[in-house]
């Protein structure tokens, strides 16, 4: 009977079979071949998801997504059937498919990487292995008794997951077990269960029972109620909220619970009789996750400032010659206004808008700006979201419900498909690109992808660009506009140098504070101003030593030091989170000498509840951040004045906007400049002068910045200190000529990785070996070991290499590189190497 269902008739009656080629979640570059079913045929459509069977375990199934149909049986294998459609309507646009596919060849990986990472896990199935009561089953004398009593309750539902039939039969029970037996007795029937994870939230409401819509019924109702105030009371109260004679389709909508019951008792039963009674009805309606405030009070009028203006109209002539253009604004310019107007005027043409922002500036402040002006069309798209919330914007996109939404890099992938303008705020933001999972894609360029096949126009914006965007400017491929002023009165901090040696020499430095600091904040406290001190290392301290045998604490699995976070009183591995206790003494020869060296943002905290006992600081960092609202609370606390001092990692650099600070402290600033990478000077410009941004932000007392540093000498602290971009910019841009790096070169990182090092290394040399050989030795360097060799037990060799901008054929070396890896990850001897390629690795 296959053979029927495989043939059905095109509309001019000839016989032909239906195939379709779909991307399926996981790491094989090609599509699948299914069939599809003869009664599915009218319904499927490119873009929509399926369920399909997949490998040799039966009932194993993946949710997947028809990227072609055609008629062309696949060759070498026979086409399994498609199990089953989840979409009338595709959830995904043609645009999309074209954007995994060009992240796949671009970041060499699979488009079902791709896809696994572009669709919220709630639109994906979850299976899960089910019992059921085999009702043919008639051989009870076989059963235990445990089985028996199993069976008993086993007969009352219709299905069961392992985990309750384990609740069932009581702890310590091997359930595994106990079902293999009852399936062998042929007692129960096991099953897997394939559903959408998505479940929209019901919320149950009350209405009125359609007799008494009826105004005569309802005057009887009211009428006969007249002996039962409290009753009559409720159905009032009802009437109050929905009154019927005028429209009666609000009825339909009908009303919460709790404002009939208004928390007395009388009314809560009065209303439970009314129920019974058939007065009222309850009913179940979809809630949306996001709350729907209808469009009041929203602030729709933006005023700019003249530059502000002369901004926007600049951006939108650019538009006219350059499909991208960049914002070059310092910080406090209100870059915000001007992308406010600039939406506007998008959505006002009728066009979809997406504004990427890095993660932490998204949760707070400019959503909430945003949302007064846009309201309920706007949607958000946050990785703290919940999966269903996701789906939800997901879909508010397809349906039109979200013409423009605000998000984080992974929003790159919703279902635009009328995008007039893209906006990347913070466009040097390294978060935008994402290590791992595949694909490791940087959102910027993606945004500039979709923008080119959407026809859209890509606004980047900072204060701080990145080179690669900021010579793109300047080679006239993207339009560029500055905004150099701040808003209102205000102007940029004054930037001071605080010189550690001095302070050391002069004994005038505590722990970690110098007197300038310390003095400054103590008078920004008296003056009840807010201060913001900047460490780009969290925990206590990063390493613990013994002071007699040099022992260090190390992490068992990576080579690196452990953490100590004294909140906590735990060690930690900062790269694969091992944990474990802080030793009393040394666990090598037993001293009890066990020192803390070097400092994070944990331990600055605890110095100043030392110095200013009075004071009230707040910490914002990794470990202080984990729970879905700990941002906007640590912000809103700061915000609300209460709060003195905050402390932070970068976190804090990232487009907060407070009113009240009017000093900025940098510690370590030498470490930040120094970390060996070819890009720390640019990291460390955009770093300190992002943090310092924070300072002074409104009109009245210009702002301070105090750098603590060991020398003061170095050229780029004079740059930061004159706001020199384009001084900074010339200098690097000269380095990295010289060097190629980009600019000028696009870099392909290869990481190897095994447990076991020889095997790692020798995989390397090969990798290696062969990219020269092909390549040329001035575009490959390494294999080289990287600044942390061995992660969670892995050894690990990079290979890093450069490719001239234009004058190679990138596509070609990309296919090369892979093939090459293919060819070791397919050799026998070297078995289980994995082999990462990070393409414009940061
Ligand atoms: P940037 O992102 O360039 O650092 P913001 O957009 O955060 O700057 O603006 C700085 C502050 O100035 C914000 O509090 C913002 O609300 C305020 N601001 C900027 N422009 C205007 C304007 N035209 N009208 C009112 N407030 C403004
Ligand atoms: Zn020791
Ligand atoms: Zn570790």
């Amino acid at each position: 009977e296959n053979q029927a269902n495989t043939l059905f008739s095109s509309f001019d009656g000839e016989e032909i079979t239906f195939f379709a080629d779909l991307i399926l979640p996981i790491p094989v570059p090609k599509l699948f071949t299914y069939r599809v079913p003869r009664g599915m045929a009218d319904g499927i459509k490119i873009g929509a998801r399926v369920i399909v069977p997949f490998g040799k375990k039966n009932g194993r199934v993946f949710t997947a997504i028809v990227a072609r149909l055609h008629n062309t049986p696949p060759t070498g294998y026979q086409a399994r059937y498609i199990n089953e459609t989840l979409d009338e309507y595709p959830l995904t646009t043609s645009y999309q498919l074209e954007l995994f596919r060009w992240i796949a060849d671009y970041y060499m990986c699979c488009i079902g990487e791709v896809m696994n990472v572009a669709l919220p896990s709630g639109l994906k199935i979850s299976s899960q292995s089910k019992v059921q009561f085999n009702p043919d089953f008639n051989y009870p004398e076989l059963l235990t008794e445990l089985e028996e009593t199993l069976l008993t309750e086993l007969k009352k539902h219709p299905a069961l997951s392992y985990d309750e039939v384990g609740r069932l039969a009581g702890e310590g029970t091997n359930v595994a077990a106990l079902i293999k037996s009852l399936v062998e007795k042929k007692a129960i029937i096991v099953f897997e269960e394939v559903r959408e994870k998505y479940t929209p939230k019901m919320v149950r409401k009350i209405r009125l029972h359609r007799t008494y819509e009826e105004r005569e019924q309802l005057l009887v109702l009211l009428q006969r109620l007249e002996k039962l105030p409290k009753q009559q009371e409720v159905v009032m109260r009802y009437l109050s909220h929905v009154p019927l004679q005028r429209t009666p389709s609000l009825n339909e909508k009908g009303l919460d619970k709790t404002i009939l019951n208004q928390d007395d008792e009388l009314s809560q039963s009065s209303l439970t009789t009314l129920i019974k009674n058939q007065v009222f009805e309850t009913f179940e309606v979809i809630q949306p996750r996001f709350s729907d405030n209808g469009t009041d009070g929203l602030q729709t009028e933006i005023k700019l400032t003249d530059a502000q203006r002369t901004a926007s109209n600049q951006i939108m002539a650019q538009f006219e010659q350059h499909n991208v253009v960049l914002l070059h604004g310092i910080t406090g310019s209100g870059k915000t206004e001007v992308y406010i107007d600039l939406i506007q005027q998008a959505l006002g043409s009728g066009s979809q808008v997406l504004y990427l922002l890095p993660e932490i500036a998204l949760t707070t402040q400019i959503v909430v700006r945003l949302q007064r002006v846009f309201g309920d069309k706007m949607g958000i798209y946050h990785s703290k979201f919940s999966d269903n919330e996701r789906v939800e914007v997901w879909k508010g996109v397809v349906s039109g419900q979200y013409q423009f939404v605000v998000g984080v890099r992974s929003a790159v992938f919703l279902p635009f498909d009328n995008l007039g303008l893209i906006i990347v705020d913070e466009e040097h933001e390294t978060s935008y690109k994402q290590h791992d999972p595949a694909p490791r894609y940087h959102a910027r360029d993606v945004a500039i992808m979709l923008a080119h096949w959407q026809q859209a126009k890509v606004l980047l914006g900072s204060a701080t660009p990145s080179l690669e965007t900021y010579y793109q400017a300047k080679q006239g491929r993207y339009g560029l506009v500055e905004l150099f002023q701040r808003f209102g009165e205000a102007t940029l901090p004054n930037i001071m140098l605080v010189n550690m040696q001095q302070e050391k020499k002069q004994k005038t430095l505590r722990n970690e504070f110098s007197s300038v600091l310390l003095g400054a904040l103590e008078a920004n406290m008296e003056r009840k101003e807010q201060s913001i001190l900047f460490q780009n290392r969290r925990g206590y301290s990063p390493y613990m030593q013994c002071e007699d045998c040099d022992w260090t604490a190390e992490c068992p699995n990576c080579a690196v030091s452990l953490t100590y976070h004294q909140r906590d009183a735990e060690l930690r591995c900062h790269y694969c989170g091992h944990k474990e206790g802080v030793p009393r003494m040394c666990p090598t020869c037993g001293s009890t000498k066990v020192k803390t060296i070097g400092f994070g943002t944990e331990k600055l905290e605890d110095q100043l509840q030392i110095f200013f006992p009075q004071s009230r600081v707040l910490r914002m960092d990794l470990d202080t951040t984990r729970a879905k609202n700990a941002y906007q609370q640590i912000i809103q606390e700061f915000e609300g004045g209460q709060v003195d001092i905050l402390v932070g990692t970068q976190m804090i650099t990232k487009g907060l906007d407070f009113d009240n600070v009017s000093l900025v402290g940098i510690f370590d600033a030498d470490r930040l400049i120094h970390f060996p990478d070819f890009r720390a000077t640019e990291r460390a410009f955009q770093m300190i002068t992002q943090v310092s941004g924070r300072a002074g932000r409104r009109a009245g007392r210009q702002g301070t910045v105090l750098i603590q540093t060991s020398n003061p000498q170095q050229p780029i602290l004079q740059k930061v200190i004159d706001n020199d971009y384009k001084g900074l910019f010339k200098e690097e841009l000269q380095e990295r000529q010289d060097f190629n790096y980009p600019p000028f070169s696009r870099l392909i990182k290869l990481t190897v990785r095994h447990t076991d090092r020889a095997i790692s290394h020798q995989a390397a040399e090969r990798l290696a070996a062969e990219l020269i050989d092909a390549l040329g030795s001035s575009r490959v360097l390494g294999p080289e070991e990287p600044l942390v060799e061995r992660i969670r037990n892995q050894f690990l060799f990079d290979i890093l290499i450069k490719i001239e901008r234009d004058k190679v054929n990138i596509k070609a070396v990309k296919t090369y590189i892979q093939d090459r890896i293919n060819d070791i990850l397919t050799d026998k001897g070297l078995r289980q190497v994995s082999i990462v390629a990070d393409v414009d690795c940061l």
